[in-house]
């Protein structure tokens, strides 16, 4: 475990089943950050029946993307209740924005504590055949998110999470025709906020290539250190 010198406002880029997810879970681990992933706060309210829930669940199992102003309000929400939030601090987002509209948000008043912007965009590049492979085969935990791959990753018992043995579930949204669905999304709505945060300052944004998470993991840890440095805490 260590602890970033200076602050890093991370966000993760890439197409469903890319492994935003799996990136994201490793590097809270490894440098103790606070992140949020929309995706998890979505199934989160589907999962508890809230009215946003069961608004998301029908447009999340089309593939569709959830509208600029509902995503806005569900994250704004959630930020208001994270302190970490702060210009100061390091953090990461997964899964938000997703959108140029969702991007100016981020900019603007309403999500006023993040500010000061972004000042590392990563881009996760992974070629279709893993990413088909791999939605296949994931299974998730959908209280904490934690995930799992039946290939790379899979839980010690069967169907269950590691840490509370409860059940794990597929995304419905992982169905494959829903899954050309979402794919087709990113690349219409997502990809160009890669030209998006490319156009707001130099080096900012970051893209990482690699077939699977583990390749993905080791180059992206080696910059975050590269970046933001890094000061190791005794144990
Ligand atoms: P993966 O988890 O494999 O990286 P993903 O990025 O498509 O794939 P999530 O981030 O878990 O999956 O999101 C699942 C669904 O939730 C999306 O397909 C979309 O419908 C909805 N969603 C999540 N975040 C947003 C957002 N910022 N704006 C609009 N819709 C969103
Ligand atoms: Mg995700």
């Amino acid at each position: 475990m260590s602890r970033l010198l200076r602050p890093a406002r991370v966000l993760l880029l890439g197409p469903p089943g890319s492994g935003k997810g799996t990136q994201t879970e490793r590097l809270l681990k490894r440098f103790d950050l606070p992140g949020i992933s929309s995706g998890d706060i979505l199934r989160r309210h589907i999962k508890e029946g809230t009215e946003i829930g069961m608004l998301a669940s029908s447009i999340i199992n089309q593939g569709r993307l959830v509208p600029d102003d509902i995503m806005t309000e569900v994250v704004a929400s959630e930020l208001g209740r994270r302190h970490w939030l702060t210009p100061a601090n390091s953090w990461l987002l997964d899964g938000f924005p997703r959108t140029r509209g969702q991007a100016e948000m981020l900019d603007s008043r309403e999500l006023a504590p993040a500010r000061a912007g972004l000042n590392f965009v990563v881009e996760l590049v992974v070629p279709e055949h893993a990413i088909l492979d791999r939605i296949a085969n994931r299974l998730v935990h959908v209280p904490s998110g934690r995930l799992y791959n039946l290939t790379y990753n899979p839980p010690k018992v069967a169907g269950r999470d590691d840490v509370t043995g409860e059940p794990l579930t597929r995304r419905a949204d992982d169905d494959p025709a829903v899954f050309r669905k979402r794919l087709h999304e990113y690349r219409a709505s997502t990809q160009p906020l890669v030209e998006f945060y490319k156009n707001k300052g130099a080096g900012v944004v970051w893209s990482v290539a690699g077939e699977t998470s583990d390749v993905i993991f080791a180059q992206l840890e080696t910059e975050v250190v590269r970046r933001f440095g890094e000061r190791v805490e005794e144990t």
